[in-house]
């Protein structure tokens, strides 16, 4: 059984990007620049806001953090976005989520600039992603695909099981499995709240990926012999055995499910830490402006 390291690779494609970002420097060409946007004082989007501004100046590349009150209006935040997308010196932008009540998501997705779009949120590149077209694909099933890719593990022709359709993981990871590409090529079934026997399909699954957000729901008896389990759940619980007061786990029972998977993702070093390596190749991408030449 393979643990899949996902600390371990997403170090490695920092490295990559720091390469080509001292590369960049070396040849006088532009640093590539990445804003983002934390409404409020979300305790847990200060923290992921924190981390990608970090890992960005690791890495070498700018980073600039605009922070707004949670009582700021709708039209002033899209006005903020709009600063952002004329400003040619930043090349992507994030609006954390999730946003206060008061503000639409979906117009704010709307406003970014698809070229600068690197959380690979707004309809452009999904749509672009879903067309097999060059995209900004979002973080979170990017930095999955990568995982498959860097641990040569065969996706063509084979059963893919998807728990859970969000925006941000299920329904692109669905999209992505079934493509026409490497990773890809496999025959996928997308699973939600209204799916019925879901045990009888998840036992069929050569490579499961779980984005359900409910604690250690998958279960060995869900999983078959030798599949490929790919888990996305974070949740804290407690545990006054650590220093913090809490450990993380995720949407699949790690110890049970590992003795019948053939690999398999583990809670916390998966697929966590791959969704800022992913960000950050984005953000690379449009500095580059690879996807919109
Ligand atoms: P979500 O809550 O938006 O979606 C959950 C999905 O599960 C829904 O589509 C729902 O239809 C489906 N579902 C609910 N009950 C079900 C059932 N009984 N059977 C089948 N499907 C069912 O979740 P999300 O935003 O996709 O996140 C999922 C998990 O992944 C969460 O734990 C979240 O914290 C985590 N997450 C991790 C990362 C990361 O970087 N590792 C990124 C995003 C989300």
């Amino acid at each position: 059984m393979i643990v899949i390291d996902g600390k371990k690779t997403s170090q490695d494609i920092k490295s990559e990007i720091a390469a080509r970002v001292a590369e960049i420097k070396t040849e006088g060409g532009k640093i590539p620049h990445l804003a983002a946007i934390l409404v409020g004082n979300d305790g847990a989007s200060q923290t992921y806001v924190g981390a990608k501004v970090k890992s960005c100046h690791e890495i070498g590349f700018e980073s600039t953090l605009i922070r707004l009150e949670e009582t700021v209006s709708e039209q002033e935040l899209l006005r903020v976005v709009e600063k952002v997308n004329e400003n040619p010196d930043i090349d992507g932008l994030i609006v954390q989520l999730p946003l206060p009540n008061h503000i639409s998501v979906e117009k704010v997705t709307d406003k970014i600039k698809p070229e600068k779009d690197v959380d690979g949120f707004t309809p452009a590149n999904v749509g672009r992603m879903t067309l097999n077209w060059p995209a900004y694909v979002a973080a979170t099933p990017y930095g999955i695909v990568e995982l498959l890719k860097r641990y040569e593990i065969e996706t063509s022709g084979k059963h893919c099981v998807v728990i859970g359709r969000s925006h941000i993981v299920g329904s692109p990871m669905s999209i992505l499995m079934a493509r026409n590409g490497n990773p890809g090529n496999a025959t996928v079934t997308l699973t939600h709240s209204r799916t019925q026997n879901l045990k009888e399909i998840t036992q069929t699954a050569d490579i499961l990926i779980v984005a359900i957000g409910k604690p250690e729901f998958v279960t060995a008896d869900m999983v078959k012999e030798g599949a490929v389990v790919i888990d996305v759940g974070i949740h804290r619980i407690a545990d006054s055995s650590k220093k913090s007061g809490f450990r993380l786990i995720g949407d699949v029972k790690f110890d049970e499910v590992s003795q019948k998977a053939s690999a398999i993702t583990p809670v916390p070093g998966g697929v966590g830490p791959m969704t800022i390596a992913s960000l950050l190749y984005n953000t690379l991408q449009a500095a580059e402006k690879k996807i919109y030449p």
